[in-house]
């Protein structure tokens, strides 16, 4: 690829010895934690050297990604093309979606419960107790009601607990939040069964997200997958771009339904443009970073991946099971909920943990060898344990 550096070398600036020696420093401690993580949802299986050049531009999509304003230094026909990947992924309905790339899952959940509340002024947001931690910030931001709803011990919601309480709230829309691979046991909420519930109420009047963070990459590419997307009645979707798919700075979708969104849009005349997104000026990097994913890998690549993830999910599960430790994990998951290891190894492993338990994330990309050491290490650390008592 081209040179597309603007300034001539030396007109460079140039960093003291003490500030490189500092970013070494980063990058070697970088190298050693990316390699150790095994707690977490992101994957590590990617390389974008070939999209560093555009790091020497003013990128900005600024406004919503379907309009061309004043300002042209965007990538928004990349952005166009990624939405429209998914938007057929999903099933959206044909010529009548829209959606942009986010910051990630947080602001995609942001503005799926701000278009709701747009919608129905009147509505209740009802999410489990299982749902993501921002949801209840995002929910104070927008000043929504809501109601809290049990979750059933695999992290699923509570259907009974979620048809009684809508019983009892006819007064007002339900807006349901749904968990597509819930925090910590990536369950998933199934849609149809809620779509159920609101015939059987005779609920005629509902909004249903589904919040996709991780699962949104895999449901696709399984058999029988729990139901989630626009053919089963989700209004709206969010999907994290760095967790399953991967990506050196965090990003993310959000999908819906044009008409929806075309009932709230406003136009600014400063910057010939649509305010339909959350933020104003928006990150122009992140939809090139999902679009050079997406065409490099194509759906046999993603599914390849998808499979790999899961054949490793149910090698570890197997191990973990040898060496007597109770774990499980939800059909098609690439998550492992087990007890909580000692500090030391949650810290040296980076697990994300309840005070009760843990899990791993077998994204793709996690060095399998490194797993294997670690329940090597907390087998032995249970044995210490048993033994002492
Ligand atoms: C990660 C996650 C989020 C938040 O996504 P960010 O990209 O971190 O903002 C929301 N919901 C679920 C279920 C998640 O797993």
């Amino acid at each position: 690829m081209m040179n597309t550096n603007s300034l001539a070398p030396e007109a460079m600036p140039t960093l003291s010895i003490e500030d490189q020696q500092r970013l070494d420093d980063l990058l070697t401690q970088s190298l050693v934690l990316n390699d150790n993580y095994m707690g977490y949802p992101a994957a590590k299986d990617f390389n974008y050297e070939f999209l560093t050049p555009f790091l020497n531009f003013q990128l900005n999509n600024i406004g919503d990604p379907f309009v061309t304003g004043t300002w042209r230094g965007d990538t928004k026909q990349f952005e166009q093309e990624v939405m429209a990947f998914f938007a057929e992924l999903y099933h959206a309905p044909k010529d009548n979606w829209w959606g942009y790339v986010t910051n990630g899952g947080t602001e995609g959940n942001l503005y799926a419960l701000y278009l709701a509340r747009e919608l129905y002024p009147d509505g209740t947001v009802y999410f489990s107790q299982d749902s993501h931690y921002s949801v209840n910030k995002n929910l104070q931001f927008l000043n929504m009601r809501n109601n809290m709803i049990r979750s059933l011990p695999n992290g699923e919601i509570d259907y009974e607990d979620l048809r009684e309480t809508l019983k009892v709230n006819t007064d007002s829309t339900p807006i349901i939040f749904a968990n597509i691979g819930s925090t910590m046991t990536e369950a998933r909420d199934d849609i149809k069964k809620i779509k159920n519930i609101m015939i059987e109420l005779g609920i005629e009047r509902y909004y249903i997200h589904s919040d996709a963070a991780l699962s949104g990459m895999i449901l696709p590419f399984v058999d029988n997958p729990s139901p989630f997307d626009f053919a089963d009645g989700a209004d709206s979707i969010t999907l994290s771009g760095h967790k399953f798919l991967g990506s050196p700075i965090p990003c993310g979708i959000v999908i819906t339904k044009k008409d929806m969104v075309d009932r709230i849009a406003r136009s600014v005349a400063y910057i010939g443009n649509l305010d339909t997104t959350v933020t104003g000026s928006r990150n122009a990097l992140s939809p090139l970073i999902l679009w050079y994913r997406i065409r490099s890998l194509g759906l046999e690549g993603i599914q390849r991946r998808v499979n790999s993830a899961l054949a490793m999910t149910e090698r570890v599960l197997d191990k973990l099971k040898a060496a007597g430790i109770e774990a499980w994990r939800n059909p098609n998951t690439i998550t492992i909920v087990m007890p909580r290891p000692s500090d030391t190894l949650v810290n040296r492993w980076q697990i994300a943990s309840t005070e009760s338990f843990s899990h791993l994330i077998l994204v793709n990309g996690i060095n399998e060898a490194k797993v294997n050491q670690f329940i090597e290490e907390f087998a032995a650390e249970r044995q210490r344990k048993e033994e002492a008592s």
